[in-house]
């Protein structure tokens, strides 16, 4: 027997900490409502626009890009300099034996991360160009998946240790694609401030206008 469909009620609220339903009223941006039952916030309207979202998204992927296209490191040791990228550091540490540690920085610096851009640029842009419901929806169960296993921010505080440490042993000197990961970060972690209900917020108001 086919189930029945449940209807979505996009004018009501639930308090995810007490349960309590509430009628949502239209907020300033940047504004948030909270439960009348248990003070905790219930929903709130996004600082930025959608298009200055869509901007962050793009800026993200870009910068993306020029962090793995341009080296991290350069090492002086015994008279040779040799420069590190990132997947050259992956694919050494690979051939050193150390397999697991190489499996998990491809995943949680590379392939994670660039899932996690690509997605909330598509999410975005689905938004922008008022796409039909079911990629969305898709879109946002892979993101809310994803969101906990990017960790370019370790990943960027581990290598400024390792320099730091190297440094009695050799000459290391950061190299642009360094730099490139620390605004990486800071644009992942802007991606990142925004709850994933406020998507929906956003493109309810995207399908309005
Ligand atoms: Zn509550």
């Amino acid at each position: 027997m086919p189930r029945p469909a449940i209807k979505v009620r996009p004018e009501l609220a639930i308090c995810e900490h007490c349960d309590s339903v509430h009628r949502r009223l239209p907020l300033e941006r940047g504004e948030a409502a909270d439960c009348k039952v248990c003070g905790a916030t219930l929903y709130r309207r996004p600082m930025l626009d959608l298009d200055a979202m869509l901007a962050l998204a793009a800026a993200a992927l870009i910068v993306f890009v020029l962090a793995n296209a341009a080296p991290l490191v350069t090492m002086e040791s015994g008279g040779t300099t040799t420069r590190g990228w990132l997947l050259t550091l992956v694919a050494t540490t690979w051939t050193s034996g150390v397999g697991a540690v190489s499996a998990i920085v491809i995943g949680t610096v590379f392939l994670f991360p660039l899932a996690q851009i690509t997605l909330y640029f598509y999410v975005l842009l689905a938004c922008r160009l008022k796409l039909p419901a079911p990629q969305f929806v898709n879109a946002m169960h892979w993101l809310r998946r994803l969101r906990p296993w990017s960790m370019v921010q370790v990943f960027l505080i581990g290598t400024l240790v390792s320099i730091i440490k190297m440094s009695h042993l050799a000459s290391v000197q950061p190299e642009p694609g360094l730099w490139a990961f620390g605004v990486l970060t800071i644009l992942l972690t802007a991606l990142g401030t925004f709850e994933l209900r406020e998507l929906w917020v956003l493109r309810e108001e995207a399908q309005q206008a």
